[in-house]
């Protein structure tokens, strides 16, 4: 597969406050897969990205087979009224198909998965039957096909079976494997360097200076990448310094095609990072109308995407999963696609200003009549992770919407849909 390079002005903008729709079909119409494809077994291949469809080259099932353990026999065979008896003719197994042909009025023995014997058309499970010597008795009221699985029914040969761009999931390996693709062809990982900026950022574990806080971002942001398949590589916290800042990117730039940072993301005359990106390559800055997370930056060093993340945490995660994400699978080859939401009541009342969307956090709870309800943390600041740990997911507030009332629908999405 192809893969080009971003071009030098992929995210010039021109516009001051931008609506989250608008940003991200700017990302959605400019980015394209930067990484190339490998083949790989199927127990390597989740979470990948695939890079070429599948279409199964077989039926599945291959052939009719039984549902259940019992008897199977001509629907045919069978009197019109009340039970009927069928002396026993052979036995199939899942795996050991009977050679010969039912003669009609005959049963054969059938185990789960056995080939139907030729002549037999339908099967009655075992439990409902009952034996007689060499005979077995069957109930009145069978219908005719009872408890055969019929060849093709769950996949036709010739049908697609996975599409390229998709994200494979432990099912789409078990369909891969039920049509008999030993591997599949999927994306290289996209490569991620990540790092933190800021004077006052100190390790875990490390003593903090006055002022020190420690970096929360790193390890959350890089399990967010993990988690996505992406290949992340830590450069750790770098200081304000600007010549080691263009030695970083410039070499963490060979070997990447994304870099990420948090913290620095604005035009504060603190913010080296900003300078170092801009002389080594190119830096454009989005302000996005949503809340938390406003300044974000996008550039390129070389031919490597850079992503700017803000530095208060919640507002970085926000980002990373609400904007970045998307961009990011793209270049790792996926289609687009954003999260799927779950409308639900709100449990909560509040006013919220204007043209701008707002990510709240947000749990499901239940009422006394079972109904499900999103209730919104209490504590909304965008340094408050704790509003992250005690939650499900984000409330998703349109633009328009100025205040909600109690049982107003409103967009959740949950965790799941965003990290992984
Ligand atoms: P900045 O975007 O650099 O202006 O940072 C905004 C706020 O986020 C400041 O309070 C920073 O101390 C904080 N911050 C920035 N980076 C991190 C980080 N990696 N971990 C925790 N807090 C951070
Ligand atoms: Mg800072």
């Amino acid at each position: 597969m192809m893969t080009k390079g971003p071009s030098d002005d992929c995210f010039a903008i021109g516009e001051d406050l931008m609506p989250l729709d608008k940003a991200l079909g700017l990302l959605r119409a400019r980015l394209a897969p930067v990484v190339g494809t490998e083949t790989v077994a199927l127990r390597e291949a989740a979470g990948r990205v695939l890079a070429a469809g599948l279409h199964a080259p077989r039926d599945v099932p291959g052939f009719d087979n039984a549902a259940v353990d019992g008897y199977a026999f001509a629907h045919a065979s069978l009197d019109t009224e009340g039970e009927t008896r069928l002396p026993l003719y052979g036995v199939a197994r899942a795996g050991a198909p009977m050679t010969a042909a039912l003669p009609r009025g005959t049963a054969a023995e059938v185990f789960t998965g056995a080939p139907i014997p030729e002549g037999a058309d339908t099967v009655v499970m075992i439990e409902d039957t009952r034996r007689e010597g060499h005979a077995v008795i069957l109930p009145p009221g069978v219908k005719p096909g009872a408890n055969v699985r019929r060849a093709g029914e769950d996949i036709m040969a010739g049908t697609p079976v996975l599409e390229a761009g998709q994200r494979l999931r432990p099912q789409d390996l078990g369909l891969a494997a039920a049509v008999g693709a030993p591997g599949l062809e999927v994306h290289e990982r996209l490569r991620v360097a990540v790092f933190s900026t800021g004077n006052e950022l100190a390790e875990p574990g490390d003593r903090l200076p006055p002022g020190g806080v420690h970096d929360v971002n790193r390890p959350m942001l890089s399990a967010i990448l993990e988690g996505w398949g992406f290949a992340v590589s830590d450069l750790g916290i770098l200081p304000d310094d600007p010549a080691r800042l263009r030695e970083v990117l410039a070499a963490a730039s060979e070997q990447h095609e994304v870099i990420l940072s948090s913290g620095g993301a604005s035009r504060s005359t603190e913010d080296h990072v900003v300078r170092a990106v801009g002389a080594l390559g190119r830096l454009d800055f989005w302000r996005i109308a949503i809340k938390p997370g406003r300044p974000l930056a996008f550039g390129r060093v070389g031919g490597v995407i850079f992503v700017g993340l803000p530095g208060n945490p919640v507002a970085a995660a926000v980002c990373l999963m609400r904007i970045a994400r998307p961009a990011l699978f793209r270049l790792a080859g996926a289609v687009w696609r954003e999260p799927v939401s779950y409308p639900l009541p709100a449990a909560f009342v509040m006013t919220k200003k204007p043209a701008r969307r707002e990510f709240l956090r947000g749990s499901v709870i239940r009422d006394n009549e079972g109904r499900a309800w999103v209730q919104r943390f209490d504590r909304q600041g965008s340094g408050v992770l704790t509003s992250m740990v005690a939650t499900a997911g984000l409330i998703e507030l349109p633009e328009a919407l100025t205040r909600i009332e109690r049982g107003d629908l409103v967009d959740f999405v949950p965790y799941c849909e965003l990290f992984f």
